[in-house]
């Protein structure tokens, strides 16, 4: 469980490791085995008191919450420039893979994610402090954030992923999660009033999750029958006049659309809807900084599920779409007929990166809810339950009167009294009311569905 790293201080030579002596009462040393030592490997233990360290986001630095140490991290800020890399096999082969440090894996069971902690937390330093308070960002406790079962077991990270190059650190304080999402709970009239309690059993979990960026050039050639209007002079013989009439000239036409896309996020995670995580959206990517394992420091991360190549083909037909949109677009004309679009990608190239977000369940009524905040802007995306007998009392309330209105002078016309007009407004009534009934159960459907 121990590196051979030699502890400050400890009296080993450097580049030495205690070994088994044979003999009582002498330490022998021998040289360290060679271990690949990867460039940024970092601990995250206080070089001033030896307690645990995280990254706070408040101070943008790794944070000592024993002694208020603050360590500066070995990163840039890149924004969109950050590098892209093409679709050789080149850089794919002579990418970095890992963190870039040790990491423990958390796998649930439950669900099948598993995400990855600093192992620091796990094997803390005793400090001469002995009533240390656990008030760092670093949670210690083992549910998955994905689904909040608590059957998750811990293992060693194997490096075997891509490492990401760049990430967004968070902005956002843990602390601040709970209002965020009361507030997001309080709003739309379709829920029940009850759920912004629920907020209060939330467990906010910082998670690093990987996103695929992509660049691409995208020249779409189309070929379609296109129809243009003729208008034309005609002799009507039976009416003995002229007139115009229209009719459609079609002829085969071609032509070409190029779009640049840039910086299209795709999800990493297959454990999070991507229709939640685009809900989360946008991030603003001219924040990224360049990978320092201490931003992960405290945090969790999970490497991505989402292999390149299948992020990419969606990402690919997402541009391809769009590219025959934009083809569409470009007859002058209304009328087309046998529209093929060959759409032609260059210039491509992708990124893995990092982003913050927090990660919650939430229960109501026996019902697990996910709960997703953006760890950079603070947005709030999630699943709620729509009250059904809330929006059926509302749609009562907005088409009965109008209903009651006619019906009564309907009745009363009947045995003789001039109601016409009542009639009438009655019958507006319930228009009013029957269009603004359908527009509140068709927003409260939406919001289900979302
Ligand atoms: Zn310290
Ligand atoms: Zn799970």
């Amino acid at each position: 469980m121990n590196s051979p790293m030699p502890t400050p201080g400890s009296g080993i030579p450097p580049g030495y490791v205690r070994v088994e002596s044979q003999v009582e009462g002498i330490t022998v040393y021998a040289p360290a085995p060679h271990v690949e030592q990867i460039p940024d490997a970092q601990t995250f233990k206080c070089p001033n008191c030896g307690a645990t360290t995280a990254f706070d986001p408040r101070a943008a630095s790794v944070t000592c919450s024993n002694c208020g140490s603050m360590y500066a991290l070995n990163a840039r800020r890149v924004g969109r420039d950050a590098n892209e890399f093409e679709f050789t096999l080149d850089t794919l082969h002579s990418a970095p893979r890992g963190w870039g440090v040790t990491r423990r894996d958390l796998h649930c069971e439950k669900c099948g994610a598993t995400t990855s902690v600093s192992p620091t937390h796990q094997h803390a330093q005793r400090t001469s402090s002995s009533e240390r308070v656990d008030a760092s960002p670093t949670e210690l406790s083992t549910t998955c954030p994905f689904c909040g079962s608590n059957r998750v077991a811990a293992r060693t990270a194997v490096p075997d992923a891509f490492r990401p190059r760049f990430l967004v650190p968070f902005k956002i304080e843990r602390d601040a999660c709970a209002s965020l999402a009361r507030e997001w709970l309080k709003r739309g009239w379709m829920y029940p009033r009850e759920l912004v309690n629920a907020a209060y059993g939330a467990q906010f979990v910082g998670i690093y999750l990987s996103f695929w960026t992509f660049r691409a050039r995208v020249q779409g050639n189309w070929r379609a029958e296109v129809g243009h209007e003729i208008t034309e002079n005609y002799f009507d013989v039976s009416q003995a006049k002229f007139k115009t009439r229209t009719r459609l000239e079609w002829k085969w036409q071609q032509g070409n659309v190029v779009l640049a896309f840039d910086d299209e996020l795709e999800t990493g995670t297959s454990h999070i809807r991507a229709q939640l995580l685009k809900r989360l959206a946008p991030f603003d990517l001219n924040a990224l900084v360049t990978y320092d394992p201490g931003y992960l420091a405290g945090w969790r991360a999970q490497s991505y599920e989402i292999a390149l190549d299948d992020a990419w083909d969606v990402a690919r037909a997402q541009m391809r779409e769009k590219t025959r949109a934009a083809a569409y677009a470009d007859i002058d004309s209304k009328h087309a007929r046998n529209f093929s679009v060959n759409a032609v990608f260059d210039d491509e190239a992708w990124r893995l990166v990092l982003l913050p977000v927090y990660l919650a369940t939430y229960r109501f009524r026996d019902k697990t809810y996910q709960l997703v905040i953006n760890g950079q802007t603070g947005k709030v995306a999630g699943d709620k339950p729509i009250d059904w007998k809330k929006v059926l009392l509302i749609v009562a309330v907005l088409i009965v009167p109008g209903i009651l209105l006619a019906a009564l002078a309907f009745g009363f016309g009947a045995v003789g009294y001039e109601t016409g007009g009542i009639f009438l407004f009655g019958g507006i009534l319930f228009c009013v009311g029957a269009v603004a009934a359908v527009w509140a159960l068709q927003q409260a459907m939406d919001a289900g569905k979302a």
